[in-house]
């Protein structure tokens, strides 16, 4: 009898479950471009309380709510300082110079982190020949970096080299509860620093769609202008915030066991011949492993034995925990990737 596959492709794939849909059918709404749905303004007010920050806005994605970010600090040909594999700059399709005519200064971090060095390095100066520095996006946790979780004082180190420059901080905080649960620190500690961050529930949070964009009481209505110019304003979204509110309440705290299964699963796949991964890497929910063969002919191999995974290198797997797996699926995961190794 087949069974559903394991789907480990990322924390993206996850389903509402019966008690979230529950609440989204449940949810009070009105027009939200109106700015008359309590549901949005609810959760918007939510997640600027625990991030520290004045303000929020509900937007579609976690790539619209950097981008409007990116519109709101900066000004064409202007520079944008990032890590070479952010998400700003590798994932969204070049949106930064196609919407905003802005450039971005790459360098290169351990494991997706930057040092208070390599933002003073990166600065441009003032000189008329050279673009000017505006604006340092970071990451937390960084996705192609691992999963790492940045070390509060060393973020704080960095974005106090940023402002001693005159540069305004976005955080990319895709996955910052994650960084909040395996760090044991409230998310306000990175995100009251900065001048904007991005959260999105439509990851390991498990709602099926929705990021939050918060800043300043100023940023937010600039924000909340962009956001319209991209088309993002959304009508009765209470019913997609209902989903981001229930997953504040019942699926902030279990990221702790994505967490424990990443660990479990990395140690599993360590134990193959010929699999690599350094398990003091696997922070969050995310493993990353090389492989001795092909990544892609691999993955197919993986697919048919009912096991989903990307690759994201020639020889390297990525494999994400959330909450529609469990210790059992992770284990058995391992033991598929085992057994396709075995047979080449
Ligand atoms: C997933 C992700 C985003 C946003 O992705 P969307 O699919 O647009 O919601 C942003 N940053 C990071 C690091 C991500 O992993």
């Amino acid at each position: 009898m087949a069974s559903a596959p394991i789907d480990l492709r990322s924390d993206t794939v996850t389903r509402p479950t019966p008690g979230m849909r529950r609440a989204m059918a449940e949810a009070e709404v009105g027009d939200d471009v109106y700015g008359e749905d309590p549901t949005v303004r609810a959760l918007e007010a939510r997640v600027a309380e625990r991030l520290g920050l004045e303000a929020a806005l509900f937007v579609p994605s976690g790539t619209q709510g950097n981008q409007i970010a990116i519109g709101v600090h900066t000004r064409p040909g202007e520079e944008v300082i990032l890590e070479e594999a952010s998400h700003p700059f590798h994932f969204e399709n070049g949106a930064m110079g196609a919407l905003w005519g802005v450039q971005p200064r790459t360098v290169v971090g351990q494991r997706g982190l930057l040092t208070p060095a390599q933002i003073q390095t990166a600065f441009r100066g003032h000189d008329d020949h050279l673009p000017r520095s505006r604006l340092v996006i970071l990451e937390n946790t960084h996705n192609r970096g691992g999963g790492t979780v940045w070390k509060p004082e060393v973020f704080a180190a960095v974005v106090a080299t940023a402002r001693a420059a005159g540069l305004s901080v976005h955080l990319d905080g895709a996955r910052l509860f994650n960084a909040e649960v395996a760090a044991g620190v409230p998310a306000s500690s990175w995100a009251r620093l900065t001048d904007s961050t991005t959260v999105c529930f439509s990851k390991g949070l498990g709602a099926p769609v929705g990021s939050v964009l918060s800043g300043s009481e100023a940023f937010v209505a600039e924000a909340r202008r962009l956001r319209k110019r991209l088309g993002g304003g959304m009508r009765q979204a209470g019913i997609l915030a209902a989903a981001c509110l229930y997953a504040l309440d019942h699926h902030l705290s279990r990221l702790a066991e994505d967490h424990e299964n990443a660990r479990v699963l990395a140690h599993r796949l360590a134990q193959i011949p010929g699999v690599r991964l350094e398990l003091d890497r696997v922070e969050t929910n995310m493993v990353y492993a090389d492989v001795p063969v092909e990544a892609a002919p691999l993955v197919s191999r993986l697919r048919v034995a009912g096991l989903l995974v990307n690759s994201v290198g020639p020889r390297t797997l990525r494999l994400v925990c959330h909450l529609d797996v469990d210790r059992a699926g992770c284990e058995r995961a391992a033991d598929i990737l085992r057994a396709s190794l075995d047979t080449k």
